[in-house]
């Protein structure tokens, strides 16, 4: 039985003052134990966040790492080791934006993954298409890509201490979200990936949605079979949003 996860991506949202607010919300919210929640703020934000939420049931998580994992120079990078000195437990790797907007191809997001994990840190590794490769009918081979790039340089044991993220581009944060069938089935080919090399850890390891999920779309997502939460960008901004898409993930 898998834990269901949501987690939400704060992305270059925030200040000191608009990040506590955020925090009091979801102090309100009623959460349900049966899932694991996380936030991830902007770095700048993390040792606040990670004090803020002390004693609650919300982890924390980064929203990218150096490919090295120790401090180092390597001026404008924030290594794995000191995200996890920041309080962190997660760290998202290969997000959309950073793989099309700032150059993260699949070798750099594997070096992350390993630098994330090598400090003890959980990644999370998202993968998706774009419209055009959607409209092309090259889903299913750009995510399976995506993850043989991880898989097949660190092996697929690492994805027992890991997470993967399914976004398809063209519904980040673009108020499209794929259906639940549509979503379902890009899931169950990530988990026969994984099963054609350990059919154990394929049905241990969490498969996230992600794009422009909404309250009202998410106990249709999460109803899937192979879908085990949400990874929420611009819903997570809203205390109130965000803790209905928990709920909606909770038994
Ligand atoms: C994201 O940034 O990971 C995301 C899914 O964003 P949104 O929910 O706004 O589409």
């Amino acid at each position: 039985m898998r834990r269901p996860m949501v987690a939400g991506n704060w992305k270059m949202h925030g200040t000191r003052a608009s990040v506590a607010e955020l925090i009091n919300g979801l102090s309100r919210q009623v959460l349900p134990d049966d899932v694991e929640i996380a936030v991830f703020p902007s770095s700048v934000h993390l040792v606040q966040v990670s004090a803020e939420l002390a004693g609650k049931a919300v982890v924390v998580g980064a929203q990218d790492c150096a490919t090295e994992p120790q401090q180092g120079a390597l001026t404008g990078e924030v290594a794995a080791f000191q995200l996890l000195d920041a309080g962190c437990s997660l760290v998202l790797v290969g997000h959309s934006e950073r793989r099309s907007l700032l150059g993260d191809s699949d070798e750099v997001v594997t070096r992350k993954f390993a630098a994330a994990q090598s400090c003890g840190l959980t990644p999370v590794l998202c993968v998706g298409e774009t419209l055009a490769q959607r409209e092309a009918g090259e889903t299913l081979a750009v995510v399976a890509r995506q993850l043989a790039a991880v898989a097949g340089k660190l092996g697929v044991q690492v994805f027992e201490r890991a997470v993967i993220a399914y976004e398809p581009v063209w519904a980040i944060g673009t108020g499209l979200t794929a259906s639940p069938e549509q979503a379902q089935e890009v899931h169950a080919a990530i988990r026969s990936q994984l099963a054609a090399q350990d059919a154990e850890l394929a049905g241990r390891v969490r498969i996230l949605y992600g794009g422009s999920v909404k309250a009202a779309s998410a106990a249709e997502l999460f109803g899937m079979p192979d879908i085990d939460g949400g990874l929420v960008g611009g819903a997570s901004l809203n205390a109130d949003e965000f803790g209905a898409i928990c709920r909606a993930a909770g038994s």
